[in-house]
């Protein structure tokens, strides 16, 4: 069982213990003995330890940063909901195919913003603005948020304000099993918990540092539990050698493991595999030894926002797959809603 995420370093910017959380965290890790430095923006951390490249970014990993959150204007997080809620940013996970690698470049480390309240105050004048419409947010854009929450317990809070909020909706979407603080949250059914999944040879091989897939289920079925509406985004898809298999026995799995009563309101989002030339070209650098499939000549080009494109699996291979788990949800969850294959 992958253990709790635990930093082996933390960095302070010196206004987030002006913050109760920050107050306490500062608490916590003082007591644990943790090494603490102070940095005056979680933008620029400088002085990571490391020799080279490839070690700075293991140590990037097991750093947690706690600071402010300046930005308060929210990005946009179409099509699963209308805003990004920026709580952390980062991930310790070590997922080869990771986003992150990309969009944070040069900042692996995990940061935690501790004005909550400010936070949670900005997503009620996004709310106000679209009212009587609902207002769904995604707390896991730029992280995985529940990696990092049972330290810092900002996830819960805002499942509960949620839980109180007649207009908003949470979501949020994750590959870790530590949620046994969130299964009392007050969440009164606005907070659709989601669980990234895939077969068992895809979190073997490609997500290491991340909960195994038997956890993972655990997990999703103590959370089915507590109540809250679930989610699965099965992604990526990839094809391996055996993957209609593995991806039948991973529905098999989830079938019966899930209470009943949870079969009835739950959602599938399917992401096949694609990468770009430029994440490509991290992924080699920062796993130089994956197993990842990466062969441009075995994919098919898809143009894509600000001339960058992506690389997809051909037709064939992606009406296959596109049937094959379609069909599998059918059986296995005949009343779950499939939200998107893309
Ligand atoms: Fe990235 Fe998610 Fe893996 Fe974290 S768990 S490394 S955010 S893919």
């Amino acid at each position: 069982m992958v253990k709790p995420f635990m930093p082996q370093l933390v960095y302070f910017e010196p206004k987030a213990l002006e913050y109760p959380l920050g107050q306490q965290l500062f608490k916590q890790f003082t007591d644990m003995g943790k090494e603490i430095r102070y940095t005056t923006s979680h933008n620029q951390v400088r002085n990571l330890p490391g020799e080279n490249d490839f070690q700075r970014y293991r140590i990037a990993k097991s750093t947690l940063v706690v600071g402010i959150r300046k930005t308060l204007k929210f990005d946009t997080s179409k099509p699963s909901a209308e805003y990004a809620i920026p709580f952390a940013t980062g991930c310790m996970g070590h997922c080869h195919y990771c986003y992150l690698q990309t969009t944070m470049g040069s900042k692996p480390y995990i940061r935690t913003y501790v004005n909550v309240d400010e936070i949670l105050e900005a997503a009620q004048n996004y709310m106000d603005e679209r009212s009587p419409e609902i207002t769904r947010f995604e707390a896991s854009c730029t992280s995985d948020i529940v990696g990092v929450d049972h330290l810092t317990h900002t996830l819960k809070r805002a499942i509960e304000y949620f839980g109180q909020s007649d207009l908003g909706r949470l979501r949020f979407v994750t590959k870790f099993s530590h949620v046994d603080h969130l299964l009392n949250a007050k969440h009164n059914g606005r907070t659709r918990f989601r669980f990234s999944m895939n077969a068992d040879y895809v979190i073997k091989y490609f997500e290491p540092g991340t909960s195994r897939l038997a956890d993972r289920i655990e997990a999703a079925a103590k959370v089915a539990h507590a109540g809250y509406p679930l989610g699965f985004i099965i992604a990526p898809i990839y094809l391996f050698e055996g993957w209609k298999e593995g991806y039948k026995e991973l529905f098999e799995r989830l079938s019966h493991d899930l209470p009943d009563d949870a079969k009835g309101d739950i959602t599938f989002e399917l992401i096949q595999h694609r990468f770009t030339k430029p994440a490509k070209k991290v992924i080699q650098k920062n796993y130089p030894m994956t197993k990842l499939e990466l062969d441009e000549e075995k994919r098919r080009y898809k143009w894509g926002k600000y001339g960058i494109g992506k690389y997809i699996y051909p037709k064939e291979e992606e009406s296959e797959m596109k049937e094959t788990l379609f069909e599998y949800i059918h059986t296995y969850f005949p009343e779950g809603k499939i939200e998107y294959f893309t």
